[in-house]
């Protein structure tokens, strides 16, 4: 099974769903639907929306992030997993490096990590190096450090998703090139079979300017099972253009 993630992030109004249903239509009709799995991650403010409209249909809904407890708090702005499984969410992103880089450390990752497993919401983990530690040859020791945070919790592999999103790839157009994203997933998923049995691991994806065009290089490496799109996401063509050029 191959993933296909659009975060579509502070993007989109009620209209929006256009895009989507378009998405939806073409999953449909196409003759590899059954290779594929489509979430949808739009703002809070269309996730009832979303959620109620897609009930039914191919394509799943997800949050882009989720708060570090359970229920409910006093903390202002916040919306937890629970309140999100309430509106028909199936997943949640759990550590974007745009989050990371507001405060989600380890330990509140840790936390919502539990919290959106504990509320049967599936999780996309983000993980990814930046640019001082790609220089800096840190890549696998701060991937490592970003997995094995969360390997100890009670995860079933189905529910859980990662996506290596190298932080300097993200909206720039720059791309680890092949040999460097084979090295890079098979690292993953080692660390990842070691922890769980070997045809039991969760699914590894990429992410980081993934286009119609970019993911020509990657849809020869078995290694990757989806991908996380960001930009490339608001655009129904180019959406479904991703998907076509992966399979053709
Ligand atoms: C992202 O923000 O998760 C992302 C992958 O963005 P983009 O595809 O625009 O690089």
């Amino acid at each position: 099974m191959r993933y296909f993630i659009g975060n579509w992030k502070m993007f989109g109004t009620q209209k929006s769903i256009k895009i989507a249903n378009n998405i939806n239509n073409f999953i449909k009709s196409d003759k590899n639907r059954n290779k594929y799995r489509v979430i949808i991650t739009p703002p809070f403010t269309l996730l009832q929306y979303f959620s109620n409209y897609f009930k039914k249909k191919k394509i799943k809904i997800g949050s882009q992030n989720c708060y570090h407890k359970d229920l409910f708090s006093s903390d202002t702005g916040a919306i937890s997993p629970f309140m999100l499984k309430e509106i028909g969410c199936e997943y949640s992103i759990v550590g974007h490096s745009d989050n990371r880089a507001e405060g989600d450390d380890d330990n509140k990752l840790k936390q919502k990590v539990n919290f959106c497993l504990k509320n049967n919401l599936k999780i996309i983990y983000c993980i990814g190096e930046n640019k001082t530690h790609k220089n800096k040859k840190q890549t696998f020791k701060v991937l490592r450090r970003q997995i094995n945070n969360i390997l100890k919790e009670k995860i079933n592999y189905k529910n859980f998703i990662i996506a290596y999103e190298p932080i300097w790839s993200i909206g720039t157009g720059s791309v680890p090139s092949s040999d460097q994203l084979i090295k890079i997933t098979g690292f993953i998923k080692k660390i990842l079979k070691k922890r769980f049995k070997r045809s039991k691991t969760p699914a590894v994806l990429y992410g980081g300017s993934v286009d119609d065009k970019s993911i020509i290089n990657f849809k020869n490496l078995g290694d990757i099972d989806g991908f996380l799109i960001g930009g490339a996401s608001k655009s129904p063509k180019k959406f479904i253009d991703i998907i076509k050029n992966y399979y053709n």
